[in-house]
């Protein structure tokens, strides 16, 4: 059974790497707006490397949890760049929380989501409003909690969390950024969304199904 979660986690790395593929111009051309250009390729590369680990990982009998941790660690070696340290720090702390035993209840998805976020957020120190990829993950986490705790399905949480980040990820538009490299042109920002806020809330998005099956 927890052959079948590792799976499942393997299914969304080749979802989360195929997605970026698709929108890695997208994403350099909205950091090169007050950044520098890099992060549509830093998300590429990370999450490539994220999908081999996995695979190997995956192959010498890895469970869900250690096969999303090496994912992480190769994701923040081969990435470059900040959102790259960042997500593959917060991907392994994730893969710690779910563990390897048993197919996850929605709340051990939650503390996993909130262990992503926790680690993130120690290693940043970006606050809401920064104009980072925060202003979309804690929405996210907040969300997802806030449905799962009364006992909603993981798979309506998640969706209904997933669409709450990306509303998050878009109103970034309106903020100067406080974090990161884009702050030193932080006037030249407003008026677009973080790269790094609509990358994450297009990935959560993309992975749900994945998780919640
Ligand atoms: P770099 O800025 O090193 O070129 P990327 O372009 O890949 O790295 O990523 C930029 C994104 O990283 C930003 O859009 C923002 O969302 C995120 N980011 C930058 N600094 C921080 C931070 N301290 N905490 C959280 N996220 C951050
Ligand atoms: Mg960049
Ligand atoms: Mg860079």
């Amino acid at each position: 059974e927890s052959r079948a979660y590792a799976s499942q986690c393997l299914q969304a790395l080749d979802t989360t790497a195929a997605l970026l593929r698709d929108c890695e111009a997208m994403l350099g051309d909205m950091d090169a707006i007050a950044g520098d250009g890099d992060h549509g390729r830093g998300m590429v590369r990370g999450s490539a490397a994220a999908l081999d680990a996995a695979t190997v990982a995956f192959e010498r009998g890895a469970g869900a949890g250690s096969l999303l941790a090496a994912a992480g660690d190769a994701w923040a070696d081969k990435a470059g760049g900040t959102s790259g340290v960042l997500w593959g720090a917060g991907l392994r702390a994730f893969g710690e929380r779910l563990g390897d035993a048993e197919t996850p209840t929605p709340d051990i998805l939650a503390q996993s989501v909130r262990a992503f976020a926790d680690r993130i957020s120690n290693l940043g120190k970006a606050e809401i409003g920064d104009k980072t990829m925060m202003d979309a993950l804690l929405p996210f986490a907040s969300s997802f909690e806030d449905r799962v705790l009364p006992g909603a399905a993981a798979e309506d949480a998640w969706a209904a969390a997933a669409s709450d980040a990306t509303e998050a990820a878009a109103s970034t538009a309106g903020l100067r950024p406080l974090k990161g490299r884009a702050r030193p042109l932080a006037e030249k920002s407003i008026g677009t969304p973080d790269p790094g806020a609509t990358s994450l809330a297009m990935v959560f998005a993309a992975v749900g199904p994945h998780f919640t099956a």
